[in-house]
């Protein structure tokens, strides 16, 4: 088959590679209809998550159409013929992590558990497509691809639903959603959003859906900016002003009661995975040259608010502001998202209308053209918003 693959720092190259087979007697296998990039990948792509190895196969968004189940997959939750939305994090359903519904930290999916206790003090879910720290499971950007846990993640797509319309189920809604309800959105709250990538965006949709009085979009992309202006919110370009200066000026002068970091990890940040020497100088140009998206928050957020942090950090972040964050009774909520929690009430908000996720597609591609789809989206080239593939 063919498949999008990982050719070193900054190079994806699209590959035969042999066809995913059934390991394990829960697994399927699932033949990609629809497959998407994300800001996840970028973090891939730039060697900020490491153990990529070369010919890993990309991509943790994807759905399609089940063609093969391992004989211990319960046919009355899954079957041949079955069109699905499969959640990035792959989890057992049955550990104590999947039992408290927190299943990205599932406890039985990834098989080099060891490598992520050393990197983060206790290990994390297996997730498709997102390097050997978490499982080095192939990705979904390919033809096909083997799901494990099968009758645990999938999600049945039993309406007339276009795939357009519920691909983003397997990541990025329930993550904006994630990130809206960690913020416990009051109908009086200012919600401000780090980012208007494709996950701020519905981070922000999310707010909205929650009740958020207002939604202010951050970022410094003026066509990721007009669209988030077209969605109805508010908008502030943080190359040409003062970030916290304009969030007070909107608010009264106390701040956003909650804030969402939808950016995570930058090149210019700084993380665990450089040298020493390279991190305090990109600590000091980050200071000088870029604003940092969590550091802003926590600095802007109203005391006794709420940051919600859904962009990705990988190890170290340098100068966190803990001062603030103690000091002014803030809450600091965050996790890669337990996306099987949010599944089934997210496809209800679609189906009723209530959230249009199509609205922040901008390309339509093959997966042949995945390399150029990476290139545009990464640096955010003909107005590039989020790219969908099909293999
Ligand atoms: P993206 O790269 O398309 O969007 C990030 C946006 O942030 C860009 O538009 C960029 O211009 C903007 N930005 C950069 N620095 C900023 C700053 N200082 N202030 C404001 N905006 C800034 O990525 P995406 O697909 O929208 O993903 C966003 C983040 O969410 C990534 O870190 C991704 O890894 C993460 N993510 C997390 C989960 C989860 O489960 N928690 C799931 C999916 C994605
Ligand atoms: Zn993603
Ligand atoms: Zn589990």
């Amino acid at each position: 088959m063919r498949a999008n693959t990982w050719a070193g720092r900054n190079k994806v190259e699209v590959r035969d590679v042999p066809d995913p087979t059934i390991l394990n007697s829960r697994d399927a296998i699932v033949r990609v209809t629809s497959t998407a990039i994300c800001g996840s990948d970028l973090h891939l792509v730039d060697g900020y998550v490491p153990t990529m190895q070369d010919g890993d196969i990309m991509g943790h968004e994807f759905m399609g159409e089940v063609v093969e189940v391992g004989p211990g997959v319960d046919p009355g939750k899954l079957r041949v013929g079955d069109r699905v939305v499969v959640p990035f994090p792959i989890a057992c359903g049955a550990c104590g992590a999947c039992a408290a519904e927190l299943y990205s930290c599932c406890e039985n999916s990834n098989p080099n558990a060891g490598i992520a206790e050393k990197m983060f003090g206790h290990p994390v879910a297996g997730i498709f497509g997102y390097s050997h720290l978490t499982g080095g499971y192939a990705g979904g950007q390919a033809q096909y691809a083997r799901v494990p846990f099968a009758d645990v993640g999938p999600l049945k797509i039993e309406s007339d639903l276009t795939d357009e319309q519920v691909l983003f189920l397997s990541d990025i809604l329930p993550t904006g959603y994630m990130g809206a309800e960690m913020c416990d959105i009051q109908p009086t709250d200012v919600v401000a959003v780090w980012g208007a990538g494709p996950v701020g965006q519905l981070a922000m949709d999310s707010a909205r859906a929650l009740g958020a009085a207002q939604v202010i979009a951050i970022d410094k992309e003026p066509y990721r900016l007009a669209m988030a202006e077209r969605a109805g919110y508010t908008t502030i370009n943080f190359d040409e002003v003062d970030v916290r200066s304009r969030l007070l000026e909107l608010t009264g002068g106390r701040g956003p009661e909650k804030c969402i970091d939808a950016v995570g990890l930058e090149a210019t940040h700084g993380s665990a995975h450089i040298n020493a020497y390279d991190r305090v100088k990109q600590a000091v140009r980050s200071e000088t040259e870029r604003p940092h998206a969590l550091r802003q928050a926590i600095l802007s957020c109203r005391s006794g608010g709420v940051v919600s942090v859904i962009g990705v950090y990988g190890g170290l972040m340098d100068k966190f502001p803990a001062g603030a964050w103690m000091n002014r009774s803030l809450t600091l909520r965050t996790g890669q998202c337990h996306v099987h929690r949010y599944m089934k009430p997210l496809l209800g908000l679609i189906e009723r209308g209530e959230i249009d996720p199509t609205r922040i597609i901008t390309h339509r591609m093959s997966l042949e053209e995945a390399p150029r789809a990476f290139e545009i989206f990464k640096h955010k080239q003909d107005d590039c918003e989020k790219v969908i593939l099909t293999p």
